[in-house]
């Protein structure tokens, strides 16, 4: 059996929420497709002094609720379709926290481990010049995700403010804090996917404290799961792992220890106490809370059956394919959904733009209240629908968010 693709997995969702909430079958069509795209070729100078194009994308799935926002992808199994899956995403997560944003996502086919930080900086310039007519603080706002860090949004800020011939630190957001960056938007994934799952704990009536995680990915999202688990929930965090592979140990790992290991190799692997393990393997643990946090659609047919741990936080995009989703239920798994679980990016992501706009910047506390504040309020809504209605935390998810959508439409006079 194969597995379906991400944006056919998003699309599915809309049409469950069809019936709920009666949409006509033509709005239910509009939702379904993306508003626009921009697919290009990205002529870079290669160190060896050879020009190479890459190929890249921008998805602006729908706009009814303010300018699209989304992430940058630089990975090499990039694809559109995988774009546009996640373009719908952001479109349904923006609405779900009710932000005045719309959803977009944008990529380049590229494998930057193996490209120098010069040829990086020309690359990221470069999508910017390719895009820069369609973007900007009251059209499209891009951000960091895979692969793509503080630094080349600096970069692509600083693109973009010399073409428009003024500083314009609202057109993207993660930027380092000497640009118009935000406190707390490096940690603000993981931050407010713990605030989640400690409202679902509490519901569900189970104590985190001494908790065992394991977590796909040590990346920002990873990595600052795994450090928080540690801190602000009280986990024990037993496994994790990166794209080479992953460790594990049961008493607990030390998660500062073994970022200053990654700094130091490059790998989270051989790490002094732990054993190896697979990705594979990390994905079939016997723990509390299993956090996928790197790529879409990574547990699946293949391995399903094969999950035994109580919770699935999606902190990464995607991570659950539909059909494992079907197969997670029935063994009584509970799924905190990516719209949800990893929405404290977007939010602080907003709460940048916004003190962009305003000349303004909040202290660490400041924005850490208010994402609590936004996670905690928003998992309740979710909750209460899914109670209500008898839904699954993720059908109640998109059905809230598809609704704030089609209100807008029809507001604008769209429909
Ligand atoms: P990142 O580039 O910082 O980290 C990605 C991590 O995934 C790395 O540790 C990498 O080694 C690992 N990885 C890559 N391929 C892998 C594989 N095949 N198996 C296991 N691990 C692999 O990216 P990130 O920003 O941490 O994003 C991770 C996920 O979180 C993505 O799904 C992204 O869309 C989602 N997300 C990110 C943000 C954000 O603010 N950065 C917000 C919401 C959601």
């Amino acid at each position: 059996m194969t597995e379906t693709d991400l944006f056919e997995t998003i699309r599915g969702q809309v049409c469950r929420c069809a019936y709920d909430l009666k949409l006509e079958p033509d709005i239910e069509a509009i939702l379904k497709m993306p508003m626009r795209e921009f697919h290009f070729s990205i002529p870079v100078r290669m160190d060896d002094g050879r020009i190479r194009a890459f190929q890249g994308f921008r998805v602006q799935y729908n706009d009814a609720r303010g300018p699209t926002k989304g992430g940058i992808r630089f990975h090499p199994d990039e694809t559109i379709d995988t774009i546009r899956g996640l373009a719908a995403i952001m479109t349904w997560k923006c609405a779900l926290f009710g932000l005045p944003l719309g959803g977009a996502k944008g990529g380049v086919i590229c494998t930057p481990k193996e490209m120098s930080e010069g040829e990086l900086e020309r690359l990221s310039r470069a999508y910017i010049q390719a895009l820069c007519r369609h973007i900007g603080p009251e059209r499209d706002i891009p951000a960091p995700d895979v692969y793509t860090t503080p630094r080349i949004m600096a970069w692509m800020m600083d693109e973009y403010s010399k073409i428009a011939g003024q500083t314009t630190f609202g057109v993207i957001t993660g930027k380092p804090i000497p640009v118009g960056g935000s406190e707390g938007r490096l940690d603000a994934t993981a931050r407010g996917g713990w605030y989640v799952i400690a409202e679902a704990a509490r519901d569900a009536d189970v104590d985190l404290k001494g908790a065992t995680v394991a977590v796909q990915g040590f990346g920002n999202v990873g990595s600052n799961a795994a450090l928080l688990g540690q801190f602000l929930a009280g986990a024990k965090v037993v496994a994790v792992s990166d794209s080479r592979g992953g460790v594990l140990n049961h008493n607990g790992l030390d998660v500062q220890r073994l970022l200053e290991h990654k700094e130091k190799t490059g790998s989270v692997l051989n790490f002094e106490g732990a054993g190896n393990i697979t990705n594979e393997a990390l994905l079939e643990l016997d723990v509390d809370i299993l956090i996928p946090a790197a790529l879409e659609n990574v547990i699946n047919t293949g391995n399903a059956d094969n999950v035994k741990a109580k919770i699935v936080a999606e902190f990464a995009n995607g991570p659950v394919s539909n059909e494992a989703e079907a197969v997670l239920g029935k063994k009584g798994v509970a799924i905190i959904p990516d719209l949800l679980c990893n929405g404290g990016g977007v939010v602080v992501s907003y709460f940048e733009m916004v003190q962009n706009l305003n000349m303004d910047h909040w202290d660490a506390a400041d924005v850490d209240s208010r994402l609590r504040k936004m996670m905690t309020s928003t998992y309740h809504a979710v909750h209460e629908t899914a109670r209500k209605k008898g839904f699954s935390l993720r059908q109640a998810a998109y059905t809230i968010a598809v609704r704030n959508v089609v209100e807008a439409m029809a507001a604008r006079g769209w429909v």
